[in-house]
């Protein structure tokens, strides 16, 4: 046997390999609505015919009753963490000063929570049922983005109760 350890060199631990690949993504009639809004500074979602449950961003279609979600509903600026880690690794390309936060935030109206950072709070303060708002970016770097919502913050309401987001988990 000839293995590394047995010539006496180092096995290998790691390898760059750099490549680039280039995606073209076509986010269809729903996603393109929430793109739209979001360049807008408004977060727009579809509500499902038959359930009435309210997905932001929209996939076009309820996951449960696999009918059309055609009903647009304008959500709320504000929400509620449902979850959240909290990130404290390093990698490369990273833009912003660990630890911080990732979370799910349950926009207030919506039955789908997406992530969100969490900013303008130390990161061990932040906690489940955590009331925050959307910070925009300026009007003029609105864009068909996340990248449009710079962070949340909190709002400074109590918390909201668990029993009221439970079932986002
Ligand atoms: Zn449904």
């Amino acid at each position: 046997m000839t293995d590394a350890t047995s010539t006496g060199q180092e096995p290998v631990a790691i390898m760059e390999s750099p490549i680039h690949v280039d995606y073209r993504f076509t986010a269809g009639l729903a996603q393109s609505r929430f793109l739209k809004g979001l360049s807008q500074g408004r977060f727009l979602g579809q509500r499902c015919p038959r359930c009435h449950k309210v997905y932001v961003p929209p996939r076009g279609s309820c996951p449960t009753d696999g009918v059309p979600t055609t009903d647009e509903v304008e959500l709320s600026n504000q929400g509620t963490v449902t979850t959240y880690c909290v990130v404290n690794v390093p990698f490369q390309g990273q833009s912003i000063e660990i630890p911080y936060i990732c979370a799910q935030i349950l926009l207030d109206g919506a039955n789908l929570a997406f992530m969100g950072l969490i900013q303008e709070i130390a990161a061990d303060q932040v906690r489940m049922g955590m009331r925050v708002e959307a910070v925009w970016v300026p009007p003029e770097e609105l864009g068909p983005t996340m990248a449009s919502v710079r962070h949340f913050r909190p709002t400074g309401e109590p918390d909201a109760d668990y029993e009221s987001f439970k079932e986002y988990l």
